[in-house]
């Protein structure tokens, strides 16, 4: 990807690493989480051929990542942080002070939103931290602006003593665009020193008011700064059209669309935070009315409200005109505009319609989880086992966990439930990923209160879902952490081991595990049928397997119970058959047929 400087096709993850190095970054850090989740990676890439010397951070939660750049921007380097949209519900506890300490070294803070969830656990509208955290808020509204944003963030950040928001929803982020792209100038020749002062860094009593006082300031010095949003069309038009972030493109193609730019005033601002409030009120000043276009709940119009209640009486709409959930589409924002300009839309579809039938999410071929709920299928039942879920790719459908809502949210919800419950028995789920997110200090939670409870960590040994980054359990890390060691120095009363294709070494443990009280953690350990990938390669290159139809009991084991999706049955027939070219060869399927109807075969050479 970084080979090609000049005009590069490049997606918004790219635009962010790229935007990083231009900007002279001296230290990035993140929670991989999508759809930002390639930053890293594309940034290391740029570093290496660049030869930057960029510090990385790959930090285990999105708590400590955020004061890692905090303190490295304390000392003046120049730092990002990077996390999905829900990882700033774990950050959101540093960032309410990090405008109370202010900043040094510019310090941008990206956050990938997710409106429409395509990419993630939820749609939640992250904006409403904004005030609370009160800091600027910069949104780019396409690929070649996001590059540009991040060195304008570390310029703003710095000026102001203020960590920069960028927020950018999944539509960018996997959005691309030819960019222009210099190549990445040499890191400034900065010598990083802590310059101590206590005064300025401890919040207490009148302090903290003071500090309070001066983050207030900053705020008002940068709301009337010079800083302009972007006008289009007509600044006479007495209908005015503000838009924000990805909604801008779709809002100013529909006033062309709709040969509406004499009748229109479009201000786009990418300083969505806070406001350039003379700015907002010379554009109300003549208008009859506003349309805000935006994504998400409201929150740009929310602010209009707010800066023009008093003062002007045109009414503003938004959100009584376009939706608060999901994605703002092309088709959706054309219809408001052209309903709010009293004009016809219908428009030609651009595309033929398409059915597309429903798909479910399911594991890969050869993924551990699969043949982990397997085993945990045969110790459940059809009891009433409460299966406490995670967020992760064990989470994936069919969801075999009853509930799915935040990280560690199994390890979390099952204690409270083992506390209270009596006839019910539990067994809270987990990857190993969230697990060091925060999971351990949940289990130690679980220790300190000698909850009765049973915890299964899925370790496939690599942050799989959102890219394959390292976790602390991974082959091949150089400081490979020990579970068996990190659980018995926690103090958990039983531990289990058990491998992942074995689905009933894991129904056997499981069961052992039942049978005893105390904390108890079953650690199922396989490695991601992806990774390492050389290893899934080389099992199609030596392996094969075959089904024998004559031996087949057809009981849909196999493709049914553990639902491997390389197991298909022959339409019209009760054979089955292996799609060799998905097949991951991880011999799951031969453990659960009653029949040895499938066999695994050595290839000669
Ligand atoms: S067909 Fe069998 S060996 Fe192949 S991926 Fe599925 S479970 Fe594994
Ligand atoms: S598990 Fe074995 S017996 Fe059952 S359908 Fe599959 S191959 Fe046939």
């Amino acid at each position: 990807m970084s080979k090609l400087i000049g005009k590069t096709w490049i997606d918004g993850n790219e635009a962010l690493a790229w935007g990083a190095a231009l900007g002279q970054i001296d230290y990035f850090t993140h929670y991989p989480g999508s759809p930002v989740n390639r930053v890293a990676n594309d940034l290391e890439e740029i570093d290496q051929e660049h030869e930057l010397g960029i510090k990385f951070n790959h930090a285990l939660n999105e708590h400590v990542a955020i004061l890692a750049a905090a303190g490295a921007s304390l000392c003046g380097a120049r730092s990002m942080v990077v996390m999905k949209h829900v990882g700033l519900n774990i950050a959101a506890d540093p960032a309410n002070y990090l405008g109370v300490t202010g900043v040094k070294g510019g310090m941008v803070i990206v956050v990938g939103t997710d409106p429409g969830a395509t990419c993630s656990t939820g749609e939640e509208d992250v904006h409403w931290y904004v005030p609370q955290f009160n800091l600027p808020l910069i949104e780019p509204v396409s690929i070649p602006q996001i590059v540009e944003s991040i060195p304008t963030a570390f310029e703003l950040s710095e000026r102001y003593s203020l960590p920069v928001l960028l927020f950018l929803p999944a539509t960018l982020c996997f959005n691309s665009d030819a960019v222009d792209l210099p190549a990445p100038p040499a890191r400034r020749p900065v010598r990083f020193h802590f310059e101590q002062n206590r005064d300025a860094y401890t919040h207490v009593g009148a302090k903290a008011v003071q500090h309070h006082a001066e983050h207030l300031q900053r705020i008002a010095d940068l709301r009337s700064s010079t800083w302009r949003a972007r006008e289009f069309f007509n600044s006479s038009a007495p209908v005015g059209i503000i838009s924000r972030g990805a909604a801008h493109c779709h809002t100013y193609e529909a006033i062309i669309e709709l040969g509406l730019e004499e009748g229109t005033h479009l201000l786009t601002t990418e300083l969505v935070y806070p406001l350039n409030e003379n700015e907002i009120r010379t554009f109300a000043a003549n208008k009859e009315r506003i349309l805000v276009v935006e994504d998400q709940d409201g929150f740009l119009e929310f602010s209009l409200k707010n800066l023009l209640y008093n003062e002007s009486p045109c009414p503003i709409h938004g959100k009584d005109r376009l939706p608060s959930h999901g994605d703002l589409d092309y088709q959706m924002v054309l219809r408001a505009v052209a309903d709010f300009l009293g004009c016809e839309s219908n428009p030609p579809p651009r595309l033929p319609a398409v059915e597309i039938p429903e798909r479910l999410g399911t594991y890969c071929e050869g993924c551990p989880h699969r043949s982990t709920f397997f085993g945990i299928d045969q110790v459940v039942g059809d009891s009433d086992t409460i299966i406490g879920g995670d967020i992760g790719c064990s989470s994936l459908p069919p969801h075999r966990p009853d509930w799915l809502l935040c990280m560690n949210a199994g390890i979390g919800l099952s204690q409270g439930m083992a506390q209270v419950v009596d006839e019910q028995s539990i067994i809270s789920t987990g990857g190993e990923g969230s697990f060091f997110h925060m999971g351990i200090i949940s289990l130690l939670n679980a220790v300190h209160n000698k909850i009765d409870f049973l915890h299964l960590v899925f370790d496939n040994r690599i942050v799989a879902m959102t890219g394959h980054q390292l976790s602390p359990t991974s082959e091949g890390h150089d400081q490979q952490v020990d579970h068996r060691k990190l659980l018995e120095s926690l103090g958990v009363d039983h531990i289990f081991e058990a491998n992942a294709f074995l689905p009933f070494e894991v129904k056997y443990r499981l069961e052992q595990a039942q049978k005893l009280s105390g904390v108890r953690v079953l650690w199922v350990r396989g490695n991601c049928a992806y990774f390492p990938d050389a290893e899934h390669q080389h099992r199609r290159k030596v392996r094969t397997l075959q089904i024998h139809n004559d031996k087949c009991g057809s009981c849909r084991t196999c493709f049914e119970d553990l639902g491997c999706p390389a197991i298909n049955e022959r339409p019209g027939s009760t054979d089955i058959y292996v799609d060799l070219d998905r097949c991951a060869r991880c011999g799951v399927c031969l453990e659960v047929c009653p029949n040895e109807a499938i066999e695994v075969q050595e290839l000669k050479n």
